[in-house]
């Protein structure tokens, strides 16, 4: 018996999918697996808005793939046996996927297709979340570029990436292999259930982000000059459904360079750029796999972080720091499991800066909260700020959250979204001047370390 596995991982979609594609030209049937693998070693948990997300967006995969002929499998455990065990349920002869590029997972991806092809099954693995895989660009030594800029006039230089494939009209009859419930993998939170901002904000699925992209370029790329302004709906929303793969680079990249109005045109080179930013951190992350864990810079690994006492950081944690931008911004992510990017780089510059604490805990709670958590975006970025990354802001610049505030929020508009006028404030928890102070202080006490 003949057969495929296509193993869907960060890549939840059915449009623009080349390990989909394989699997259908492979011939005999089709299993559709998505493996929760909270087993391997070195596997991060899930944050509760991810899973919360990873719960929905399955749903959605599920549904497109019943409409077409097939259906989702889901299994749970370490992927090397659960892909063992399907082989051996269904008889495949051939396993397809499309590449990660963390550490662990290309170690466990690794593993698994030697083993798979030394038993003469066919294992193949396409590209299809980058536009351009980490070791494709490379400086004139051939090492990975260090600074965002150089690296993304390097990519620009490359071939253009490729076209993106079209969505399959109908899929081969799936196997009788069968899977989990997705409910039993309790990835919804029940008690209690805070998942009600994310559902207002959010619709998780291909379907959701296609629409998203077009909305975004009809409506919101011409303002795209704005994106700094949290009040304005400026950028597109679309980094969970690029996180969990819902829509391919590749498509967004098209589509940027497809038909647009000239007014739209004008604003594309920007967004493109941040786009970019995305694909450096994924190669930062390549070349420094312990991105979320170790400063690239480790000269760092001197600085004096304070040990904030727990109550300052639930502050932090809840938006009661007395700062409107900081306290909008942390409650926008508590209640939606997103937080505009000015906002981002606002919070964390005050946790990092202000409060002097360690930007891994900071990460941390990103990490859980966020709907869009990101292994190489959100250590990328948090080293960013604190200064550690490559290309990073540089220690000295700490953002004044009352002043970021006059510039991007000048009538309050983003503020009163989530702090309400009549709320009683808190008095602010430090005094910025001091505190910015004591951090340039920090920063010497290092360099001379
Ligand atoms: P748009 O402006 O519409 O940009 C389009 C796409 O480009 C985004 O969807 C995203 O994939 C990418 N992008 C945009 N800005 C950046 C950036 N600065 N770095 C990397 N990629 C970018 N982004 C994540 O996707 N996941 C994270 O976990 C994450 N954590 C962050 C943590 C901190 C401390 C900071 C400062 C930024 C973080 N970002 C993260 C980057 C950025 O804030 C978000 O990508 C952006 O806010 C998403 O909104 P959008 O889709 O509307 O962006």
């Amino acid at each position: 018996m003949t057969g495929a596995i296509v193993w869907l991982r960060d890549d939840l979609r059915l449009a623009d999918n080349p390990a989909l594609r394989a699997g259908i030209d492979h011939g005999g049937d089709l299993t559709v697996v998505h493996v929760l693998d909270d087993q391997s070693e070195g596997i991060r948990p899930l944050g509760g808005a991810a899973k919360w997300w990873l719960h929905q967006s399955l749903t959605s995969l599920d549904a497109d793939l019943r409409q077409r002929g097939s259906r989702l499998v889901l299994r749970r455990g370490a992927a090397p046996d659960v892909i063992d065990q399907l082989v051996a349920d269904t008889g495949a002869d051939g396993v397809y996927w499309n590449r990660r590029y963390g550490p662990v997972e290309r170690e466990i991806d690794a593993g698994i297709k030697a083993a798979l092809t030394d038993r003469g099954i066919a294992a193949h693995s396409f590209a299809a979340s980058l536009l351009w895989e980490p070791w494709t660009v490379l400086n004139g030594s051939g090492e990975a570029y260090k600074v965002f800029t150089p690296f993304w006039r390097a990519a620009q230089a490359m071939p253009e990436p490729r076209h993106p494939l079209p969505k399959p009209r109908t899929l081969p009859d799936p196997s009788s292999a069968t899977g989990d419930d997705l409910a039993d993998w309790a990835l919804l939170p029940t008690s209690p259930d805070w998942a009600g901002g994310l559902r207002d904000a959010w619709t998780p699925g291909e379907h959701g982000a296609a629409k998203l992209l077009e909305d975004f370029v009809e409506h919101a790329l011409e303002d795209y000059d704005q994106r700094d302004e949290p009040a304005m709906a400026a950028t597109s929303d679309l980094s969970p459904h690029l996180r969990w793969g819902e829509i391919s680079p590749y498509q967004v990249w098209h589509r940027l360079h497809g038909k647009l109005e000239p007014h739209q045109r004008q604003q594309a080179p920007a967004f493109l750029r941040q786009l970019a930013w995305r694909e450096f951190n994924w190669h930062e992350y390549f070349h420094c796999e312990q991105l979320a864990m170790v400063n690239v810079r480790r000269e760092f690994d001197a600085f004096p972080w304070r040990d904030a006492p727990e109550d300052e950081l639930q502050r932090w944690y809840h938006g009661t720091t007395g700062f409107d931008l900081v306290d909008a911004g942390m409650r926008e992510l508590w209640s939606s499991g997103a937080m505009h990017n000015r906002v981002r780089l606002a919070t964390a510059s005050f946790l990092v800066k202000n409060m002097l604490v360690d930007w891994r805990i900071g990460e941390q709670w990103f990490w859980d909260t966020l709907v869009d958590a990101d292994p190489a975006n959100n250590a990328g970025n948090w080293q960013w700020v604190a200064g550690s990354g490559f290309d990073a802001a540089p220690y000295f610049r700490v953002f004044n959250p009352d002043r970021q505030l006059e510039r991007f929020d000048k009538h309050r508009e983003y503020v009163r979204r989530w702090v309400p006028a009549d709320e009683e404030r808190p008095e602010p928890m430090l005094d910025l001047r001091e505190t910015r102070q004591r951090a340039l202080d920090a920063y010497d006490r290092m360099r001379r370390a």
